[in-house]
Formats: C-alpha cells, sequence, structure tokens
C-alpha cells in the first residue's frame, strides 16, 4: 500500500495512491490510518488534483543515523562509527512533498543528504532485530537538511540538523518495501549527485530499530532516518532537489531564501 497525506485546500485527509484504469488516484480513508486501520470512504480523488503533504506527522521525534554508508563518512573525512551515530532532529523541521527548504542566514554551506525512512507502527522498546518488521509501518523518502558549517562549528548537531524545513518527508508511506538493496539517488537541477543503494548501509534497518529502542521507547509515527550515501553536497536558493528511492518514489522540493 501507499499512504499519502493530502488537501485538496479542505483539511487534510489521508488515502491510499493506486491506478483507475491507468489513471493515478487518491481512495479516501477515515482518520489516519496508523492509528485507526484503513477504512475507505468510498470517494476517490486524482492525484493530480491534490497538494500531497508530509505523509506521517512525527509526535514524538525523527531519529537520523549518522555515517552509516562508509563512502560517506569518508567523504566528508570521518571514520565509520564504532556503534551507529543517533542524533535527533525536532517534529518543527518535517515538510512535505513539494514545500520550500528556507535556507537559513545563519549557514553558508546547506546541503542535501537522499536517505531512507522508516516509519514505526507501534510502541515499542528493546525490540529484536528479528522482531523489527514487526514494528516498522512502513517506508518514505527523505532529505536530511543539514547546515554543514552549523555542524563543525556546533559540535552538536541539534542547530545544523534542526532547522524548520531540514526534513521533507513523502511523496506517501509504502507499506510493502524491502529495504535491503534499493536504488537511492538524489538530483539538484539535472545533476546527478548521490547514486547509492540501501545495501551499502554499514548498520541494516532491522539493526537500527534494535540499536535505537534499546535505549528510547519509539512510538508510533516516529521516523528514523536511516543515513545517507556519499555525493552531499550543497544547495542554494533557486535549487530543485530530489530523493528517489526504488519502490517507493521521489520527493522533491524547492530550495529559497528565508524571508
Ligand atoms: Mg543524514
Amino acid at each position: 500500500m501507499r499512504i499519502a497525506r493530502f488537501t485538496t485546500d479542505e483539511d487534510p485527509h489521508f488515502g491510499l495512491v493506486g491506478e483507475d484504469d491507468g489513471k493515478a488516484m487518491i481512495a479516501v480513508v477515515t482518520g489516519d490510518p496508523l492509528y485507526a486501520g484503513i477504512q475507505l470512504t468510498g470517494e476517490k480523488v486524482p492525484l493530480d488534483d491534490v497538494r500531497l503533504l508530509a505523509p506521517v506527522l512525527p509526535r514524538s521525534k525523527v531519529l537520523g543515523i549518522g555515517r552509516n554508508y562508509a563512502a560517506h563518512a569518508a567523504e566528508m573525512g570521518n571514520e565509520v562509527p564504532a556503534e551507529p551515530l543517533v542524533f535527533l532532529k525536532p517534529n518543527t523541521s518535517v515538510i512535505g512533498p513539494g514545500d520550500p527548504i528556507a535556507y537559513p542566514e545563519q549557514s553558508t554551506d546547506v546541503h542535501f543528504e537522499g536517505e531512507l525512512a522508516v516509519v514505526i507502527g507501534r510502541i515499542c522498546r528493546d525490540v529484536s532485530a528479528d522482531g523489527a518488521a514487526q514494528v516498522i509501518y512502513g517506508y518514505t523518502v527523505a532529505n536530511d537538511v543539514t547546515a554543514r558549517d552549523l555542524q563543525r562549528r556546533d559540535g552538536q548537531w541539534a542547530r545544523a540538523k534542526g532547522f524548520d524545513t531540514f526534513c521533507p518527508l513523502g511523496p506517501w508511506i509504502e507499506t510493502n518495501f524491502d529495504p535491503t538493496d534499493a536504488a537511492i539517488t538524489t538530483t539538484l537541477g539535472d545533476e546527478t549527485k548521490q547514486d547509492g543503494r540501501t545495501s551499502d548501509m554499514l548498520v541494516k534497518v532491522p539493526d537500527l530499530v534494535a540499536y535505537v529502542s534499546s535505549f528510547m521507547t519509539l512510538l508510533p509515527g516516529d521516523v528514523i532516518l536511516t543515513g545517507t550515501p556519499e555525493g552531499v553536497g550543497p544547495m542554494l536558493p533557486g535549487d530543485r532537489v530530489s530523493v528517489t528511492i526504488e519502490g517507493i518514489g521521489t520527493l522533491t522540493n524547492t530550495v529559497v531564501a528565508r524571508g
């Protein structure tokens, strides 16, 4: 299933993305499927007629994993960490597909980081790697936008990764997705900047869920960003950045100067 959150200039709704006679449609569901399950209203709207929103609203947290691809750690001049390197992005950093990434005046080096995002489906703690599939609701695409200069200057990453708009998510949640070996690409304008595979993650998704749940309770709607492949680089106001994961879809945002 592909679960989208969308608006038609009325209240936000959730729906299932599918096709009717070759045309992409959204079948509207009641409430938030993460909590209420799938209950179709019977109404359908063309995908082209809606504005997609972030497919999940993390009630408590977005967790990030740093340096989970060896080639990316190397390009930043870093060693591969002995254990997963975990940081937090506030839920106020989340935006949806098509929403602008606001370039902050405090930075002159804002980078894209295309990433696979795991959406947690149930409250859990001390999950085993073998049990991770039972607590994962689905997957979406993320851009872990990072003010690289502030990341270096601060040591702590809360500011560098926590600005409003620094966590684009979307275009929808795919519940039928195998994270073991999917292509992940990031393009800036028409230029491909990142071209990796999730099989190159140092710590795989089930082990990441086990690791973070060993010290932090995970709640439904929590999101884990699983790290970025090599090829990160700067964006500027006016740039259009797209992250594509094979089997999920494409998340596109445009960078704007913060007004
Ligand atoms: Mg990252």
